[in-house]
């Protein structure tokens, strides 16, 4: 054994860095949470290679004389707490104040910064040290510029895994920081292409829609609980729309990321019984609480953050969110089908399965006979009156069938007929199923499905562009269980999935022009009388079973 001597800074700080910066995402979180930290109102990401090579985060806070900037970088110095009575209070999201000196030392960093009314100052640190220093024009704020990561540990560099990965982790932690303060613009771009930006609207409806686009953010509904000196507001939305991944259950403590997984739980809670299984709801929750009563010092990379009376808070959560959205349903058990008013079309998109004249034209070869609508029974159940008596449709199940159908038809006739898409379309799925698809591009290729970093860019043309997120999800699922992949079987289960999976699940206000397409659609179905799984899509009730109901005939 060697005689024990004191570690040298730099290499102390190699070793710590390892804890704090694993990957470039972490570089971006922590730059980010030191702007935020500065009062920033526009925050501006910019990475190449996702940030392996090159990261830069241009802010509009407060900036730093000469003296600070010098300090940053040092190890355990820190602007934002001073005594061991602030760390049980912390209101910034920096507070260990190694961030830097980590970034610093395993990387080359720019630091350029303006202070007030002070000169401007960019500071060159090579493997932690500073190496030039030189006054330079600019604005109030601070612009760091990280190059060549792990450059001087190139074992670490070496352990970088799949590019593709840090791309979607950065993607999605520029969505939190984006939702957690919409107060802030926020900007990512990827190799000098714009991702995404948001405008500092301070509205949480706005940034959804700057986010994701207007197919989530126009549903939206919120609710506000208080208790116990905590403000709780969830910005969620109906069942019916949902995602295969827990990746849009957004949870913010005081505006910090928490990644709580008991109030993620909370959340998907309040929705149990009302989506399919591996669905996930969208929903976005601030908890605004006594910083005494967060704890946000127990991850390394500060990812993880507890709050005192954890299940009480999940308690109020769940039942406030399953409150309001069982109001929901009732409302819907209640609807009127006679009424239009007010009438929202639901996710029925049965036009593109059959074109009206089409299904004139068919008249002839209807397998099922002219029925009267009635009514809906519980918003799942058509009622019909036919000529040998009561006639009940299960909406669901008709609703899969016909899909099924088309699919088949269509998978037979041109599966091999390509889109190529100008526009990539974005795929919402488990983060870590992103990560996969470039393993697997030969064989998805294979299927006609080409992927760029913003999404799918080709697909078979008989898949619908609502359905994409399904049946790439189908198809990896297959392959990643290294199940063969044989054309006619994998056509029909890729119906059977998509078919049943984008249908109506029930509890839906459907009006009677729809319930009447509805059925004529199944009429004209090959097999109308079961879903491909099997479950009848009719049940009826002969005028002969209702009198001897009745006692009127025995
Ligand atoms: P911490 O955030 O825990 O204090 P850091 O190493 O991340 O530690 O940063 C050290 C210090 O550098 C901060 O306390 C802050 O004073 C200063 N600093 C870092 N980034 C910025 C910035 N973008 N704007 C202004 N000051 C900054
Ligand atoms: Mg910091």
């Amino acid at each position: 054994m060697n005689r024990i001597v004191e570690m040298s800074n730099s290499l102390s700080n190699m070793i710590s860095a390892g804890e704090v910066i694993e990957n470039p995402v972490n570089v971006v979180k922590e730059l980010v949470e030191n702007s935020i930290d500065a009062g920033a109102k526009t925050i501006k990401i910019s990475v190449i290679e996702n940030g392996l090579s090159f990261v830069r985060i241009d802010d509009d806070g407060s900036g730093m004389t000469i003296k600070d900037a010098r300090m940053s970088c040092k190890r355990h110095a820190t602007s934002k707490i001073f005594s061991e009575k602030d760390l049980l209070s912390i209101k910034t999201l920096g507070f260990r104040g190694e961030a830097l000196a980590a970034i610093a030392s395993v990387s080359k960093v720019d630091i350029e910064t303006k202070f007030k009314d002070n000169e401007g100052v960019r500071l060159s640190l090579e493997a932690g040290h500073i190496v030039k220093e030189q006054s330079i024009p600019r604005n109030v704020g601070t612009t760091i510029i990280v190059k060549s990561l792990f450059y001087n540990t190139p074992a670490r560099f070496k352990f970088m895994s799949s590019e593709k990965r840090h791309q979607i982790q950065l993607r999605q932690l520029f969505y939190r920081f984006s939702l957690s303060r919409p107060d802030i613009s926020f900007e990512l771009i990827e190799d000098e292409k714009q991702f995404k930006k948001t405008s500092g609207s301070k509205n949480v409806r706005v940034v959804m829609n700057e986010l994701f686009g207007q197919k989530y953010s126009e549903r939206i509904d919120s609710t506000k609980i208080e208790i116990q000196n905590s403000v709780i507001n969830i910005f969620y939305l109906p069942p019916l729309i949902n995602v295969s991944n827990k990746s849009y259950i957004f949870t913010f403590i005081n505006n910090r990321i928490s990644n709580n997984f008991i109030l993620t739980e909370a959340i998907i809670e309040a929705y149990e019984n009302l989506m399919m299984i591996k669905r996930y709801p969208i929903c976005i929750c601030y908890i605004e609480v006594d910083p005494t009563r967060v704890d946000a010092n127990i991850h390394p990379q500060k990812l993880k953050v507890k709050i005192t009376n954890e299940q009480i808070i999940k308690y109020y959560i769940t039942n406030k969110l399953k409150e309001k959205l069982t109001k929901r349903n009732q409302k819907l058990h209640t609807y009127k089908s006679e009424s239009s008013e007010n009438y929202t079309p639901q996710n029925l998109d049965l036009d593109s399965y059959f074109k009206k004249e089409e299904l004139e034209e068919k008249e002839i070869s209807q397998k099922l006979p002219n029925l009267d609508y009635l009514n809906l029974l519980s918003g799942t159940y058509g009622l019909f009156q036919g000529p040998h008596g009561l006639v009940l449709l299960d909406i669901h199940a008709a609703q899969e069938r016909i899909r099924y159908e088309y699919y088949i038809n269509k998978f037979k006739k041109d599966f091999n007929v390509i889109t190529k898409r100008i526009v990539p379309f974005e795929l919402s799925l488990d983060p870590n199923i992103l990560s996969e698809l470039d393993k697997y591009k030969e064989t998805f290729k294979s299927y006609g499905f080409e992927f760029d970093n913003f999404g799918v860019i080709s697909h078979p043309k008989a898949i619908r562009e609502q359905d994409l997120d399904y049946a790439i999800d189908i198809i990896f699922d297959r392959i990643n269980n290294g199940k063969s992949v044989d054309f006619s079987s994998l056509k029909n289960k890729l119906a059977k999935d998509v078919s049943c999976k984008s249908s109506i699940t029930g509890n839906t206000r459907i009006n009677r022009d729809e319930i009447n397409v509805l059925y004529k659609r199944l009429s004209l179905c090959e097999y109308p009388y079961q879903c491909p799984h099997g479950r009848p899509t009719l049940v009826s009730l002969s005028y002969k079973e209702i009198e001897k109901m009745f006692k009127r005939i025995i």
